[in-house]
């Protein structure tokens, strides 16, 4: 039997099998991929759920090295959406029969902007109880993380961006506010408060390997996480990572890499939720039901208004699914071809979370 099939049989793969597994070629991935599909049909149905996506703020205080919304890029023109615009834009997703929202910043630990989250959170039950609501806004004190979780937040979004340490640091400045332990302290500290806890990571980044990637999933197995989120590394002109844009793999291979990461991480941890991100749009917007035909189940239609949306502007060239009428049509038609409808009626809690709860 073909090796990779081989490997496919088993019910957990070891550190090998899946490095043997991201080096698949084009007829070998087919196999994967297929497999990842059945698997997600069988635990997750033919379903896709839509999480209204809302840049609250580009303020950060972070500096790391890959992002164009670093504290230290002056070109950006920082903003905060005021709390009534926020609210509006819930009103709007809301309306506009979206079961999901999510709210995403730069990492901002001030007293004023974390009340205004959780005045945000309160505003979402209170309009409407069954709205689910994610949150994506970095490390935070317990104290936050607790508030936003009582004031109504049940998901959270941290990724680790890259489960090897030593890597991890040369994305990152060294220093106190950019430390792996910390990051992985604050996945346990969300995990722990009863969060649907989500995380994942860069694709494509320079000096990262095969092994590093195989790592990465068998990270994200053992902390058990019910949600995931990763997407090609984008480069951006004005951040210190770009010095480094020769040795990358063409941007095609870092989505094609993702969509493998996608499936294994499907074949492995078969009910949690996955997204189909922005970062594969960006780069060709096919790859957003190439993702779900993979294995993901989550897409997340960006309906911040433009005059802020342009400035959150972490990579070269980020576009969105729209939340534009005429693109959410035309995904549904894109999913009809997979034979998967989008599922407006349920929260797509992930089912993952959902059985360990039981
Ligand atoms: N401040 C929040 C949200 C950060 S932005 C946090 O710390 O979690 C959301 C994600 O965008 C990041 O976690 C990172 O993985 C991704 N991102 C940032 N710059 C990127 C780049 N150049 N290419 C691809 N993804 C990037």
């Amino acid at each position: 039997m073909n090796v990779v099939k081989s490997i496919l049989t088993k019910t957990n793969f070891s550190k090998d099998d899946i490095i043997r597994l991201l080096k698949a070629n084009e007829d070998e991935k087919q196999i994967i991929f297929k497999k990842a599909f059945n698997i997600k049909e069988k635990y997750c149905k033919n379903k896709v759920y839509l999480r209204a996506l809302i840049e609250v703020s580009n303020i950060c205080k972070k500096d790391c090295f890959y992002c164009g919304i670093r504290k230290s890029n002056p070109k950006t023109v920082r903003y905060e959406i005021p709390i009534q615009k926020i609210k509006d834009l819930i009103g709007f997703a809301y309306a506009n029969n979206y079961s999901s929202v999510v709210l995403q910043s730069g990492e901002n630990a001030g007293k004023g902007f974390c009340k205004k989250i959780t005045e945000a959170l309160m505003y979402t039950k209170q309009i409407n109880r069954q709205t689910g609501i994610t949150l994506s806004c970095g490390e935070q004190t317990t104290d936050t993380y607790q508030q936003w979780f009582d004031a109504g937040a049940e998901r959270y979004l941290l990724r680790i961006e890259t489960s090897n340490r030593e890597l991890y640091h040369k994305i990152h400045p060294v220093d106190t506010k950019h430390c792996f332990e910390r990051r992985i302290e604050a996945l346990k500290t969300i995990k722990k408060i009863g969060y649907q806890t989500g995380t994942g990571v860069m694709i494509g980044l320079p000096f990262q390997t095969v092994e590093d990637l195989a790592a990465d999933l068998l990270f994200m197995q053992n902390l058990d996480i019910d949600m995931c989120g990763m997407g090609p590394y984008i480069e951006h002109n004005d951040t210190p990572l770009y010095r480094y844009h020769e040795m990358l793999e063409p941007v095609q291979q870092r989505a094609g890499q993702t969509l493998l990461m996608i499936a294994l991480l499907r074949i492995m941890m078969k009910d949690i939720n996955i997204a189909a991100t922005t970062a594969l749009h960006t780069i060709d917007k096919k790859n957003i039901t190439q993702a779900i035909y993979c294995g993901a189940n989550i897409i997340m239609p960006n309906i911040t208004p433009l005059k802020y949306r342009e400035n959150y502007f972490l990579y070269k060239n980020k576009h969105s699914v729209n939340s534009v009428d005429y693109h959410l049509e035309n995904l549904k038609n894109e999913l009809n071809n997979i034979d998967h409808i989008i599922d407006y009626q349920s929260l797509g809690n992930s089912i993952h979370y959902l059985r360990k709860l039981k």
